[in-house]
Parts: C-alpha cells; sequence; structure tokens
C-alpha cells in the first residue's frame, strides 16, 4: 500500500493546533505504548477530524519532526523568554567546564566563550528542529524514471554523542526510483538534518536511508558514509589517518547484490 508523499497533514498549521497534536502524539505513544518499532500504521482522528496517522518508521513522527522527545519539542515551541533561560544555563554550564578544566573564566579570550559556544551547540544540534516534510517541501516528481539515481561526496559535519566532538566525513547517497524522483538538492538536506544532531556514524547512515526510504518509496535506498572521529583522532588511539566507513541498503540494494555491488563501484567505495 503506497501513501501519498504529502497529505492532510502537511496543511500548515497555526502553533496552537501544532501543540495540541505534539500533546495528543505524546499521549498516544503513552495510552498504547505504540512506537516506531512495532506492528503497522495506525489512523486515528482528533477532535477537528484532522487524521493522525502515525507511520510505522524508525526516524519520521506523524508530524514531520524525526524522532521527537519531549525536550527537542519543547526546544522547538518556546519563546523569547525560554529561549533566554536555556541560552543562560548553557553558559553557566560552559563557564563551569571551563573552570573545571583549570581556565580562568574571567580572562578576556574566555569572556564570551561560554555564550558562544553554547549558541555553536545549538547550531551543531539545529537537526532536532528540523521538519522533514519541510525540507522536501514538495519536490517529489512523478517522472517514470526507474534507473539508479546517486549523489556522491556530501559533506556531513556531525557530533559524537559518546564525546560530544565532531566527526566529519562524506555520504554517498544512491536510490532506485518507483516512478518518482525527488528534487536531487533535498539529499543533502536529508543528510544535513540528521546530521545536525548528537549522533553516532551507524545510527547517521540509518537515518537518512530510512527517512528517504519514507518519504520517496522507491524500489531502494542505499547509503555509505566515509569519515573521521575527532573522539578517535585526537585521544585514546590516535589512528588519524583511520576512517571508519558504515552503510545501509533498503529493498532493492539489499535483496540483489548485483545492485549494491554497481552502487558501490560508481561511488568508488570498493577502489580500496
Ligand atoms: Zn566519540
Amino acid at each position: 500500500m503506497r501513501k501519498p508523499a504529502r497529505d492532510v497533514r502537511d496543511v500548515p498549521q497555526s502553533r496552537r493546533q501544532k501543540k495540541e497534536l505534539s500533546r495528543r502524539g505524546n499521549e498516544l505513544v503513552k495510552a498504547d505504548g505504540f512506537d516506531a518499532d512495532n506492528g503497522s500504521s495506525r489512523a486515528r482522528t482528533n477532535a477537528a477530524g484532522t487524521a493522525l496517522t502515525r507511520p510505522n518508521s524508525p526516524v519520521i513522527d506523524f508530524d514531520g519532526l524525526s524522532r521527537p522527545s519531549f525536550g527537542t519539542r519543547e526546544r522547538l515551541e518556546e519563546d523569547d523568554e525560554g529561549k533566554a533561560a536555556r541560552l543562560g544555563r548553557m553558559k553557566g554550564a560552559v563557564k563551569t567546564l571551563l573552570e573545571c578544566i583549570g581556565e580562568d573564566p574571567n580572562r578576556e579570550g574566555l569572556l564570551a566563550t561560554p555564550e558562544r559556544y553554547a549558541n555553536a551547540m545549538l547550531y551543531f544540534t539545529q537537526g532536532y528542529q528540523q521538519n522533514i516534510r519541510d525540507i522536501v517541501n514538495g519536490a517529489i516528481f512523478q517522472e517514470g524514471h526507474n534507473e539508479m539515481v546517486i549523489v556522491k561526496d556530501i559533506d556531513v559535519f556531525s557530533v559524537c554523542e559518546h564525546h560530544l566532538v565532531p566527526f566529519t566525513g562524506k555520504m554517498h547517497i544512491g536510490y532506485i526510483p518507483h516512478n518518482a524522483v525527488i528534487g536531487i538538492s533535498k539529499l543533502p538536506r536529508i543528510a544535513e538534518m540528521f546530521a545536525r544532531r548528537l549522533q553516532i556514524q551507524e545510527r547517521l547512515t540509518k537515518d537518512v536511508a530510512n527517512a528517504i526510504f519514507e518519504v520517496l518509496q522507491p524500489q531502494g535506498v542505499a547509503v555509505v558514509m566515509e569519515s573521521t572521529h575527532l573522539c578517535m583522532v585526537m585521544r585514546g588511539v590516535q589512528k588519524t589517518a583511520s576512517t571508519t566507513i558504515t552503510s545501509c541498503v533498503l529493498g532493492c540494494f539489499e535483496r540483489r547484490e548485483k545492485t549494491r555491488n554497481e552502487f558501490l563501484s560508481l561511488v568508488g567505495v570498493n577502489r580500496r
């Protein structure tokens, strides 16, 4: 059963309606223990008669946000006062960090560092607030095209959730359409959405593949990522030249070795 890429839930809503939907969504999870990992999609209707379908997806929630949690929704919906309070708490935490490493947070060079770092961290994690539907924005075209499409060497900057330091690298995304193609610039933006948060490379690779599979419903998706982790090269083992490669293949890429190998040789991962 194929669902349309955009549906009634994509109609822009007022802030209040969004809050109501978000609240109801949370209740649904609590009420029936229905989460991304189980069962098929279920359709619900709210008081306004809007369908609330919770997709059977590990990455995208019913309102287009990804892997929502109380904290990220709160961040998305907070007012100016809330934003200021959040920044204040973050600045205090960074000041504590500076003191704990033996620095003087009051010396000139460090005076503005807590605020800079807090803002940088919010930027590095802005993907939590992004909505997959806003990113795709209807750029799905029925072209009747069924050949492999690849975007390679997408720069990816993410933050390791175990050490809070960056990992950076290249992502290669391929898919085989089921008639519909997605605007080519959307693939790096989807990668960016999932990279701008605390991640591990394995999950980032899977999140991107699953999200594309869900919004486009192609015959298959393949994602490969090669990256360098600062937590690995700057500390511990200090293997500065090491690269970590992860991949996730779905649909026909998973089923057919020939298709998978064609993708891998086109993106050059088989070159070594
Ligand atoms: Zn790490």
